[in-house]
């Protein structure tokens, strides 16, 4: 299928899906920074581009997505800052992934498995050691990582070249798994084009993408930056499948992301539809997904939730209680330009030792990311969850390892958990860094 070649970058005024010119802006974030581009700390400040975040949605086909394609280059540097291994949400849940597969695909040992985008190869290393074939495709300098530890990696984008030589030297997989990567690549048909000729007839390509229905329920508004070109619901990932003859068979929640959904796709027989697919696309129905009815009332919440979270902070500095930021997610970037946070209301975010983005600034701003013992040593009356995601685990891994001060959750509605509310079971320990899924 070679319809819908490739298309420049830039504003983005046709449905990336069903080609709709008819599309109804859903929020506009205004102008935004690339969450991955970090200057050090003392570094000179240069021009930066900023992008326009406007979210919109296709009433034919469902899909929302930014009304702006921004060229690769910038959103991805080689030094891309981000690790899926470092995530303990995404280990567990790429090794749910993998019992799953098995037992719902019944793969043997010489099934090749593929994962595009595979990043530092955390999935696929849940496939290897138990002796399959496995072959990763990831364009970031993260694909280094997965080499050392063993998992072959293609270092490149996933066009043609990138199908025809995995099939070449390790034959056609069985199984092609894109998590959190399907929103990310601009030119989609040609992805999925890419995909069914990797699979061919029979098979399966499983994809993971953050959830529009969680997007819209848990006000995720900071989850809309330039990485993110789609917001699925499983309505419109299925009408893009079935597009390229593309059934899907199975699909269902999961929680990374603060929210995401797992789908199986295939042109095989093989696999019965399960009744999960009609029961998700009803709920989207009865969630209003699939009309406008959403839209309006989306919008609304957002700019409440914006205006009561520089609010809560401006009372905060009113009464001179200092906030840090914990966690800097790409998210964080969004929120905190969004909301028109600068140095002065958050001096710094803190990060985990070892996190590629310390030592620089959150993009858009000179608010400097460092390192979480700060947080113990200097005991900020307040914390601003920037992960809040996972907030109530945040909680108690912060106070176990003796932070005092209380907490900001800032979405969906902006409030304060207190430190003395938060249980501490001991015997439960949650993990030893800070999860920035
Ligand atoms: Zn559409």
């Amino acid at each position: 299928m070679e319809r819908h070649a490739l298309r420049g970058y830039g504003p983005l005024t046709e449905c990336q899906i069903c080609e709709n010119l008819d599309l109804r802006s859903v929020v506009f974030m205004g102008y935004l920074p690339p969450v991955n581009r970090m200057v050090p700390i003392g570094g000179s400040l240069d021009q930066e581009p900023w992008f326009p975040a406007e979210l919109l949605y296709c009433p034919t086909c469902h899909l929302v997505q930014l009304g702006y394609a921004v060229e690769p280059s910038f959103l991805f540097p080689p030094d891309y800052p981000y690790t899926s291994g470092t995530t303990r949400i995404l280990r567990e849940n790429f090794a749910e992934l993998y019992r799953e597969v098995c037992s719902r695909i019944g793969i043997t040992r010489g099934d090749v498995v593929v994962d595009i985008g595979s990043n530092d190869g955390t999935l696929l290393s849940n496939f290897a050691k138990d002796g399959h074939r496995v072959v990763g495709v990831e364009p970031t300098l993260t694909a280094m990582l997965a080499q050392a530890r063993g998992i072959p990696t293609l270092t490149t984008f996933f066009d043609r070249d990138a199908v025809e030589t995995i099939r070449r030297e390790h034959g056609v997989p069985k199984v092609v798994t894109a998590t959190n990567v399907f929103a990310h690549i601009h030119n989609v048909h040609q992805v999925v084009n890419n995909i069914e000729e990797l699979i061919g007839e029979h098979g399966v390509f499983i994809s993971e993408s953050h959830y529009l229905r969680d997007l819209v329920e848990t006000l995720q508004y900071d989850t809309i930056y330039h990485e993110h070109l789609r917001y699925y619901a499983l309505t419109s990932l299925k009408y893009l499948l079935e597009s390229h003859g593309l059934r899907v068979f199975y699909a269902k929640r999961i929680s990374t992301h603060g929210g995401s959904i797992r789908v199986y796709a295939t042109k095989s027989d093989a696999y019965p539809v399960d009744p999960s697919v009609d029961r998700l696309l009803e709920e989207e129905v009865s969630a209003g997904l699939t009309s406008e009815t959403w839209i309006e009332d989306f919008r609304e919440r957002v700019v409440r939730s914006k205006v009561e979270l520089y609010e809560l902070l401006a009372r905060l500095k009113r009464e001179r209680a200092q906030v840090y930021g914990i966690g800097a997610p790409s998210r964080a970037s969004t929120l905190i330009n969004y909301v028109g946070l600068d140095e002065g209301i958050l001096p710094c975010v803190l990060e985990v030792q070892g996190s590629k983005k310390l030592n620089k600034y959150i993009p858009g701003t000179k608010i400097p990311v460092l390192e979480e013992s700060r947080l113990y040593r200097d005991q900020p009356p307040f914390t601003l969850l920037l992960s809040w995601h996972i907030a109530s685990e945040l909680c108690v891994n912060l106070k176990r390892r003796g932070y005092q001060g209380d907490f900001v959750v800032p979405l969906q509605s902006p409030h304060v958990i207190r430190n003395a509310q938060v249980e501490v079971d001991l015997s439960q320990r949650v993990g030893s860094g800070v999860p920035r899924s």
